[in-house]
């Protein structure tokens, strides 16, 4: 937890928070804080500051803060993945936010087993936890829209034109001829298959709506680790 966001609920005062559960665990536990100790805070969807440790004990942590710092900038790059299975999408939501991405779709393809779509992981209150999670990580406190697109093609047909207009569009595929362009200049929007892949009909459709498939090599990886060597690359 390289910063500790902060809920409107938190707030006892205009400048004076209390928490309690899970935050108040790390603050003991890991970062070992005392009374007096300066940590670094961020309210969520708004500005980066510092907490002044002013009491603590094993029920709650009060802090006065002072937000005084905008949240870093927003990386220039649009996220459409195709539906992982649980855990991987966990572990991609808290990459991606923790690098940046504050625009994430999550679309269903030909090779995503339907009972993903039916996970708990999918509901409202699990996917932003996992985004705040990537937040604390990478210390911003901007949480990205994410948006679930259960049926391919209308989505491609008719949202996704509108939704990467103005961006470079590229296709993440290992069997592509192209290797993944490094540090684009402009934004962009990055498609990533499932586990399976995409099949050719998927590939041949988001070609069509102008994106163009690069490769980091013939070897596939895991979603997880394709998509944070993609961004390192591309960003
Ligand atoms: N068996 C599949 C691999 C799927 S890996 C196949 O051979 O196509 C899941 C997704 O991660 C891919 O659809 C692609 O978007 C991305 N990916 C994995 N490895 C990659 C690589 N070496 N280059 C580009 N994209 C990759």
């Amino acid at each position: 937890m390289n910063i500790i966001l902060l809920h409107p609920d938190d707030f006892i005062a205009a400048d004076r928070v209390r928490l309690c559960g899970r935050r108040l665990q790390h603050i003991r536990s890991v970062q070992r804080a005392a009374v007096g100790d300066v940590l670094r805070v961020g309210r969520i969807d708004g500005r980066l500051g510092d907490g002044l440790v002013a009491a603590l004990d094993d029920t709650r942590l009060e802090m006065t803060v002072e937000l005084t710092r905008d949240p870093p900038a927003p990386a220039p790059l649009r996220l459409l993945l195709a539906l992982p299975r649980p855990k991987a999408l966990r572990r991609v939501l808290q990459c991606v936010a923790a690098m940046g991405v504050k625009d994430i779709v999550l679309v269903n393809t030909w090779r995503v087993e339907k009972s993903f779509w039916s996970s708990p992981a999918l509901a409202p209150e699990a996917l932003r936890q996992e985004l705040l999670l990537g937040l604390e990580q990478g210390g911003d406190s901007v949480v990205p829209t994410l948006t679930l697109e259960p049926r391919f093609k209308p989505f491609v047909e008719d949202r996704l034109p509108q939704w990467s207009a103005g961006s470079r569009r590229l296709l993440a595929h290992p069997h592509a001829t192209a290797s993944c362009p490094r540090g684009v200049a402009e934004a962009a929007t990055l498609a990533v298959g499932p586990e399976g892949g995409f099949i050719q009909y998927e590939l041949d459709a988001l070609v069509s709506a102008g994106f163009e498939a690069v490769t980091l090599g013939a070897r596939p990886l895991r979603v997880e680790h394709a998509v944070a060597a993609l961004l390192g690359r591309i960003l």
